[in-house]
């Protein structure tokens, strides 16, 4: 009786500290998220400042040896537990975050926050004026601190290895090289048949929206998508992100172009993908290590299935497109509902990742992370990226950019602190969402008509089901098992392409 007395102690000590942190930390996103949205820009550098400061705060008390004498102690009550429990997991999950953090020296932690701050700041700057001699050395700087990163991870098979794993835990160089080699070889070959017809028509989106009307659309849309407003909100931003305070609050933003329609519906439709997955969190892990998404790949394939397999399919604006034509009677009135869907699926070769279409997204991904693996193992240089890169998009996309702020400094990620782990996560997202759509419609099938019907009831409680109220109590690969009873598979997406390009460009 003794020994579980004990047990039960110090487990409710490990809790009440990991929701002290977690509570720190939802302190400091409230302060990103209003940094990103109202902040007026005079609070800048105080708020880089407050930011910092709670986050020393927070990693000061994770890493506090305490903690892993708690986890030690429990591993033994650990092991008497069945491995999904959700205390099994909570210990677990808390052990594998705890140990990759004390790895890393807290010196080297403060070094790396304000070499980011720096660098980016320079990013910025380089990329209004086309100049990447300026960040060029900020970025030798984060390519030679990104190993020394990695170098904390003793025994890895590739550099990347560590990198990859803090984003995407589990997964290795060495497979997604394959994994990626595969993809490439099966969708250039639907890229060259695509591009070959002619394009798409897509001038009936970059008609004038007028804001307020594209806001109020948006926030229609999602609350019939099933994105919980007593438990969320939306507000805009320059680069739109989904961010969370507890599964009670779950926030998005988005961004309106009043000249180009698609902006404001697809960025909101992801980030609520993202949001369903927060708000779909089991509450009972509220404050602890387990209530958030498992993994970077698994949380874009829940924003990517929203804003494509759904969001981007004919059956949804089936129900959706008449409402959109009632919003915008003027800019819509004479364009039918099939050139309206052709035009939100133009595929296209063009110089910008996040514009990009369906079929050729992965291509600018796979090219990305070829880049970081490239400079992590030293056989290209920082000042050869922007050649390199040119020439990739040209092989690659059969195009290349003029400037390179539409090349290699389009993309904020490298910028802000780290080479390597980056951009697997788009890919991975892409192929996993259509992998879990297929599995939710052949488990039901009625899912499609339903949502003609604008019901989108049976496939959001499937996901909260079999994804959401997991947190991250599974790996990503567990997950996938357990949701497909496969691993990871191309072939799905490869399918959901073919079928729904076959069919919009006569293949
Ligand atoms: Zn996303």
């Amino acid at each position: 009786m003794q020994t579980t007395n004990k047990t039960e102690t110090k487990l409710s000590t490990l809790k009440t500290h990991l929701t002290q942190i977690n509570d720190l930390e939802a302190a400091a996103s409230l302060l990103y998220w209003d940094q990103a949205t109202y902040m007026p820009p005079g609070g800048a550098s105080a708020r880089g400042r407050q930011l910092a400061t709670l986050q020393a705060i927070s990693h000061t008390k994770f890493t506090d040896p305490s903690v892993g004498q708690l986890l030690e102690d429990l591993r033994s009550y650990e092991e008497t537990l069945p491995y999904d429990s959700d205390e099994a997991s909570l210990i677990r999950v808390t052990r594998r975050k705890y140990e990759r953090a004390v790895w890393v020296p807290a010196s080297f932690m403060a070094q790396l926050s304000r070499h980011r701050a720096e660098a980016y700041e320079f990013w910025v700057k380089a990329r209004s004026e086309n100049n990447f001699a300026l960040v060029q050395p900020y970025l030798e700087k984060t390519l030679e601190m990104s190993c020394e990163l990695a170098s904390f991870f003793p025994g890895y098979e590739h550099i990347a290895d560590p990198l990859i794993d803090f984003a995407d835990y589990g997964m290795k160089t060495s497979f997604l090289r394959t994994l990626f080699a595969e993809l490439r070889q099966q969708l250039v070959p639907i890229v060259e048949a695509i591009t070959a017809q002619p394009t798409a028509d897509n001038s009936c989106l970059h008609q004038f929206y007028p804001e307020n009307r594209q806001l109020e659309f948006t926030i229609k849309l999602i609350k019939q998508l099933g994105y919980d407003f007593q438990r969320g909100r939306q507000d805009q931003t320059h680069h739109p992100f989904m961010i969370n305070f507890s599964t009670g609050d779950v926030r998005i933003t988005t961004r309106v172009y009043e000249n180009e329609l698609g902006q404001a519906l697809f960025s909101t439709i992801h980030e609520m993908g993202h949001a369903l997955y927060e708000q779909g969190i089991n509450s009972d892990f509220e404050g602890t290590p387990l209530a958030g998404g498992t993994s970077s790949g698994i949380h874009e394939s829940q924003s990517r299935l929203w804003e494509n397999l759904v969001g981007r399919s004919r059956s949804f604006w089936q129900f959706f497109y008449p409402q959109l034509q009632a919003f915008f009677p003027t800019q819509l009135k004479d364009v039918s509902l099939d050139k309206f869907y052709r035009a939100i699926n133009k595929v296209g070769r063009t110089l910008i990742r996040t514009d990009s279409d369906e079929v050729t997204y992965n291509l600018h991904v796979m090219l990305r992370f070829d880049l970081e693996l490239q400079m992590l193992e030293g056989s290209l240089e920082v000042k050869d990226l922007p050649e390199a890169w040119r020439e990739r998009y040209r092989h690659d996309l059969g195009i290349v950019p003029e400037t390179d702020s539409e090349g290699v400094l389009q993309d904020v990620h490298w910028y802000s602190g780290q080479i390597g782990g980056m951009f697997q996560c788009y890919t991975l997202g892409n192929l996993i969402s259509a992998q879990f759509f297929e599995a939710a419609v052949e488990e039901h099938p009625e899912i499609i008509t339903k949502i003609e019907q604008g019901n989108f009831y049976t496939l959001h409680n499937w996901l909260k089901e079999k994804i959401y109220q997991h947190g991250c109590k599974y790996t990503a690969a567990e997950l996938i098992r357990g949701v497909t009873g496969d691993t990871l598979r191309i072939a799905p997406f490869i399918r959901y392409i073919k079928q729904k390009y076959g069919q919009l460009y006569q293949l």
